[in-house]
């Protein structure tokens, strides 16, 4: 059975507008479940949750376990970084949001042509190799979104390296921005372990087009539609963990007991994933994963994940005018201190923060065009 690791990226909230109101009753809940089944892997970053995510890794987890009971991996925020003197306060201060005095697991976060571009005159890959020496990380490595060339030249140039974190899923396994398959064979033709992200595309995977979902339960009717995407992940040789970001008690649990279950999919079965893929890939508007790590890049405030999923759910009913997603975009709009599609100034700061290559200013001229003129005429 793979390692299942529990994702701390979007953790249940009492505020659905307020990424900081952590519901940690509930996250309690979450860790011992996940620790009762006999998991321990936990992956944070600092800039999870506006920054509090470690901190909850910290009262959930550290302030709850004896350090020896779990292993922890966080990432070093890449974009803020453009100084050099900036890496040891900074490392400090995540061992202290985590609660512990070493991390099993650290690595360079969303490393990519376009992060490279701030801090190209800072040693970030020596300072990690320096920390690991010094017995602050027992591993090093990088999670990226970049594509195989890509992914090729920094291990190439990096073999210091141990592990890199991939966004590996059925859906893009063969995609040509993603290449997860190309992406993997490279980390195995350098000897890498790797761990698996996004193994349903940000909840994509989860929650199919009604046309592909009676594809799936036509051939197997009692499995789940996420049983499948786990599958595809968790059969894959030389993958040491899965990564899952559940929001609630109840997604996890169907991870653990998917992952326990996850036998090999058989040729006639990876047959269907592919007629899947295709279904979704015409189905899918915006190629959103709801990572946010576009939000903070935004001078005009605008909740760039939440309009995206908003709006991909609403074209998902294929209805023209009014839908309860069009509804909730309402209200969004109403809020104190965010901005709406239609504020946005197309500065492009949002772009490069992207892993999914989305030209975010583009399709929010679209979102404004639906939800704000056709669906409620705000110019008119
Ligand atoms: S291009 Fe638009 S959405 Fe992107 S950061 Fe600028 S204002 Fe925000
Ligand atoms: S638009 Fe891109 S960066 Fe922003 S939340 Fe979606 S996938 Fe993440």
């Amino acid at each position: 059975m793979k390692n299942l690791g529990m994702g701390m990226m979007r953790l249940p909230l009492l505020d659905e507008n307020d990424f900081t109101s952590i519901d940690y009753e509930q996250v309690n809940q979450m860790v011992d479940a996940f620790m009762d089944a006999g998991f321990n892997y936990f992956d944070t970053a600092f800039i999870y949750h506006e920054t509090v995510g470690e901190q909850a890794f910290k009262k959930c987890v550290a302030d709850r376990y004896p350090r020896d009971s779990f292993k922890i991996a966080t990432k070093l925020p890449l974009f803020i970084i453009t100084e050099e003197s900036q890496l040891e306060p900074l490392f400090s201060q995540q061992l202290e949001n985590c609660g512990v005095d070493y991390f099993d697991y650290f690595m360079l976060h969303n490393v990519s042509g376009f992060t490279e571009t701030a801090w190209k005159n800072v040693d970030l890959y020596s300072f990690i190799q320096k920390k690991k020496e010094e017995g602050y990380i027992k591993h090093i490595g990088i999670s990226t979104h970049g594509n195989a060339e890509f992914l090729e030249e920094i291990l190439f140039e990096h073999p210091e390296l141990e592990f890199v974190l991939l966004q590996i899923n059925y859906l893009d396994w063969e995609d040509d921005n993603i290449e997860s398959a190309k992406c993997l064979e490279v980390a195995r033709k350098y000897n890498k372990q790797v761990m698996v992200m996004e193994p349903y595309k940000g909840g994509f995977l989860a929650d199919v087009p009604e046309e592909a979902e009676k594809i799936m339960k036509e051939y197997a009717p009692d499995r789940s539609v996420v049983s499948w995407a786990m599958r595809f992940v968790a059969n894959i040789d030389d993958v040491c963990v899965v990564l899952t970001g559940a929001s609630t008690i109840d997604q996890l649990e169907e991870n653990i007991k998917e992952i326990k279950n996850a036998d090999p999919l058989n040729d006639d079965e990876l047959k269907v994933l592919d007629e899947v893929s295709q279904i979704i890939n015409s189905n899918i508007t915006v190629d959103c994963t709801k990572c946010r790590y576009c939000v903070d890049a935004c001078p005009e405030e605008i909740d760039i994940a939440k309009v995206f999923d908003l709006y991909n759910k609403h074209k998902l009913l294929e209805q023209d005018d009014w839908t309860q997603f069009g509804n909730a975009y309402l209200n969004y709009s109403k809020l104190e201190g965010v901005g709406i599609a239609s504020d946005c100034s197309e500065c492009e700061s949002c772009i490069e923060e992207c892993p999914q290559q989305i030209n975010i200013p583009e399709v929010l001229k679209d979102v404004a065009k639906t939800f704000e003129n056709e669906i409620y005429g705000f110019n008119e």
